[in-house]
């Protein structure tokens, strides 16, 4: 279970949709259920976000799942050992499904997948965005400095090593932030990776010289995105 902390910055970021900027209609889980298993945790994050926004990143959300997913697994069956949302996507959306398996390949026994790099990167900043507004209460509505996409397995262990390891802050958050409360809560350990469901979703956000949102994936996807 997530416990969720109280925020003072809420009330000023609910006029604004944290992806866009714009008039604020809806809530927005982050991350997307569709990246969780089911039961899913109590206390979920919510971001406000527009209506647009909130409807407009289901299908790459869908893709990336399924996506992930059959790179885990290896296949694009809705008969493989998926996910059981993933299943069920598969099952009902043939032309996704026949998708992934086109952009499969095998080679020397390992499986890989072609990627669409804009819709990966599509949601992935969609979520560095959502969690920097609700942890950091600092939306990042520019277009990042980098973001950066891989399997765990393919980092280096100096690389791994980095990655997991949490910036160490050379500012504070904002006053009254949940990564201030966090940080306050385990000082002087710092900032740390934040578990939304064993073994599909974990993230950290960091304040140092830059504002970093890491992601892992079903413990497959390695994401990093910062904004300088
Ligand atoms: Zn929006």
């Amino acid at each position: 279970m997530m416990e969720q902390l109280r925020c003072h910055a809420d009330e000023r970021q609910l006029a604004q949709c944290v992806y866009c900027g714009g008039a604020t209609e809806t809530r927005d889980h982050i991350p997307s259920k569709v990246l969780l298993d089911e039961p899913y945790p109590s206390n979920l994050p919510v971001v406000p976000a527009c209506e647009t926004c909130n409807k407009g990143f289901s299908l790459d959300e869908e893709y990336l799942a399924c996506l992930v997913d059959c790179a885990v697994t290896g296949s694009t069956s809705a008969n493989g050992a998926h996910r059981e949302k993933v299943s069920g996507i598969l099952a009902r959306k043939p032309a996704l499904a026949s998708m992934l398996a086109d952009a499969r390949r095998e080679a020397n026994g390992r499986v890989a997948f072609a990627i669409a790099p804009d819709r990966v990167e599509h949601v992935v900043l969609k979520l560095a965005r959502g969690h920097a507004a609700y942890e950091l209460s600092e939306p990042q509505l520019g277009e990042p400095s980098s973001l950066l996409c891989l399997p765990l397995e393919s980092l280096s262990p100096d690389v791994r090593e980095r990655f997991e390891t949490p910036p160490s802050p050379s500012t504070w958050p904002e006053v009254g932030s949940r990564a201030m409360q966090r940080l306050a809560a385990t000082f002087p350990a710092g900032a740390d990776w934040i578990l939304v469901q064993a073994g599909r979703y974990r993230y950290m956000t960091a304040v140092s010289d830059a504002v970093v949102v890491r992601m892992v994936l079903s413990e497959y996807l390695a994401c990093e995105v910062t904004w300088y």
